[in-house]
This record gives structure tokens, sequence and C-alpha cells, in this order.
């Protein structure tokens, strides 16, 4: 005779049930996309079944080093004409 299944995976199996349940929904009626804002990346995540976009990756755009002396010698040489 099979082990009984405890109340913690009768709830795990209705919550992967629900999942998989609303994945065919929204297979069927399409996702409900919002806007997902994290720190470094903005995707559309759907608020039924987890499905998100591949998103785009925010990176910080550095700015070019000008050593201070070069600026310091296109001054002078701008000064001198
Ligand atoms: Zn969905």
């Amino acid at each position: 005779m099979p082990p009984r299944s405890t109340t913690r995976e009768t709830a795990g199996e209705i919550g992967r049930f629900a999942a998989w349940l609303n994945i065919i929904l929204c297979s069927l009626n399409g996702h409900e996309l919002f806007p997902s804002f994290e720190p470094n990346r903005i995707c559309l995540r759907c608020v039924s079944c987890q499905y998100e976009t591949h998103g785009w990756t925010l990176n910080t755009v550095q700015r070019r080093q000008v050593p201070r002396a070069a600026v310091l010698v296109q001054h002078e040489a701008l000064a001198a004409d």
C-alpha cells in the first residue's frame, strides 16, 4: 500500500496544477503582460502564469576617461593658435 500524501504534498500538487492550468489558459487567451522593472533589467511579465519575455538588460554607459594631462595639452594648443 503506497504511503498517503501529507497535507503539504497535496497543497504542492494543487499549486502545480493551478500553475499548469494558468499556463493553459494563457496559451488560449494570451498572456497579461505588464512591465517588470528590476535593478538592471526590464521585461514584460505575465500576472497569471509567471511567463516573462527575454527583456532588456540595462548597462551603465561608461564615459570615456580622458586623461587630465591630455585635456590640458589640448587647451594649451588652442591658446597658442
Ligand atoms: Zn500568462
